[in-house]
């Protein structure tokens, strides 16, 4: 007889702890449950890709009807219906959900609805009531972070934006990453006039310096109006308007706010330090390589642990923790050459060194592209894709691809995994392109270009 209610307790049930749920007991037999208070499916699927990616496709559609003019099509009355787009992805996402529940329930693992709280290194309470583990996984995610400054109540966070009942003729947007700029392109596409506040000269940080200067570009020519170098001190409502002051004097008033200024593991008030799991002073709970806590029987994974927040980071996180735990060989996530994709207009997607990193470390040749799409040689778009190729010129290693146009993350995905190969330019140089496609240019690029940074 066990002396445990289950092999594994897993609290949280987004991408990583179903993974990791179904892992386990699927492929390894073990007996699991998995606690979740929200909505099955976690971030990803309720509160971020998903639905901000059926966002993206809605929105871009405005600029489909334009473009096919070129093409010979002319059209009368084209409408949309914000309700009506929101309405479908709520369906979608209820789809999804039931979905989850049956990959759970097929697998055998079992549900435990209510917020799990460490209560020893094998107990979580749920809404009052005990179960035990051998091991326990934490996977809660995180949850939008805001900063303290007054007027911040009359702020909306993704999850609303994601949610609301009309498209306001006016946002601001507070943050340059990733969420923000997603956010700005689906609003400002769907007619939404648009300003976006930043902190820094430039959008995305971490991202090659020139894939940032040309999203910029680009949004600002598709009407964007990037506000940079300026910082929110405090907001308030004023009748209708949002008004933001700001920290050089200049004030901006909006029908609506939004801040995207990061997001913050959900670690509080859940037991964790009590029973001796270690936290950052940004509240993400600290791992080993093996996503094993402080605590020997208590792992971590995803946003939690603030490692790098991306879905399919989180789902290998959770694979890894279960062969660690259950095939008896201590398994690390490899987080080199980790893509990332961004899902702005134009998209954005990277794996690998940007120029800069790259310079640091070796004596390399950059590749580089920039060129009008063949779709927007008859649409007329004054729209332009970059591209990059990074080259250790010792080594003839590709260290880094980058690209800003339409399908970038589609083309990017193949690419890295001829990085996570090792390929070389000599390679890259080999290979047969397919025409006609942008993708091409990658293996067409024949000549460094001078030296930029
Ligand atoms: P990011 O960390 O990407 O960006 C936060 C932005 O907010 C930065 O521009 C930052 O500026 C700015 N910021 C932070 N604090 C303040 C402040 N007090 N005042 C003004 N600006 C501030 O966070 P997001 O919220 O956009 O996204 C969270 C995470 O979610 C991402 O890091 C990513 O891991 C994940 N994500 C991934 C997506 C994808 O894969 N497509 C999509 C959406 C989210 P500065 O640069 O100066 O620090």
């Amino acid at each position: 007889m066990t002396r445990y209610d289950y092999d594994l307790i897993v609290i949280g049930a987004g991408s990583g702890g179903v993974r990791a749920s179904r892992f386990a007991s699927l492929k390894y037999g073990k007996r699991v449950a998995v606690v979740e208070k929200n909505r099955v499916g976690g971030t990803c699927v309720m509160r971020g890709c998903v639905p901000k990616k059926l966002l993206v496709y809605g929105a871009h559609f405005a600029e489909t009807f334009q473009d096919a003019q070129g093409y010979g099509w002319s059209y009368h009355n084209v409408d949309f219906s914000w309700s009506k787009l929101i309405e479908a992805k709520e369906t979608e996402l209820n789809r999804l959900e039931m979905v989850y529940h049956r990959l759970l329930k097929d697998a055998g693992v079992d549900e435990l609805m209510g917020t799990g709280t460490l209560i020893d290194a094998h107990t979580v309470d749920v809404d009052g009531t005990k179960f035990t583990a051998e091991h326990i996984l934490l996977a809660m995610g995180g949850w939008p972070r805001m900063p303290d400054i007054p007027g911040i109540s009359n702020v909306i966070t993704s999850n609303e934006a994601l949610e609301l009942e009309e498209l306001p003729k006016q946002i601001a947007i507070v943050g340059g990453g990733y969420i923000a700029v997603e956010f700005a392109g689906i609003f400002n596409a769907l007619g939404v006039d648009v300003r976006l506040i930043i902190r820094r000269e430039n959008v995305l940080r971490g991202f090659d310096s020139e894939v940032c200067a040309t999203l910029r570009d680009e949004m600002t020519k598709k009407g964007i109006d990037i506000i940079s170098e300026r910082k929110v001190i405090s907001i308030a409502q004023n009748n209708k308007k949002v008004a933001l002051q700001l920290d050089q004097g200049d004030q901006v008033d909006s029908d609506l706010v939004m801040y995207a200024t990061g997001r913050r593991p959900n670690t509080a008030n859940l037991g964790l330090e009590e029973v001796g799991v270690k936290l950052s002073d940004k509240g993400a709970i600290i791992v080993d390589a093996y996503s094993n806590t402080a605590i020997d029987s208590i792992y971590a994974i995803g946003d939690a642990t603030d490692r790098i927040n991306l879905t399919p980071v989180a789902l290998h996180e959770g694979m890894a923790v279960t062969q660690t735990l259950y095939e008896g060989t201590p398994t690390a996530v490899d987080y080199t050459n980790v893509p990332s994709a961004v899902f702005s207009q134009p998209p954005v997607c990277s794996v690998g060194m940007t120029e800069s990193e790259a310079r640091q470390q070796n004596d390399i040749d950059v590749y580089k592209s920039n060129f009008k799409p063949m779709l927007h040689t008859l649409s007329g778009r004054d729209e332009r894709t970059m591209m990059k190729l990074i080259v250790a010129r010792q080594s003839d290693k590709v260290l880094g691809v980058h690209m800003v146009g339409p399908d970038a993350p589609e083309v990017i995905q193949g690419f890295a995994v001829a990085l996570k190969s090792g390929a070389t330019k000599a390679q890259f140089d080999a290979t047969i392109g397919i025409h006609p496609t942008a993708a091409e240019e990658f293996v067409t690029m024949r000549e460094p270009a001078s030296e930029t940074l």
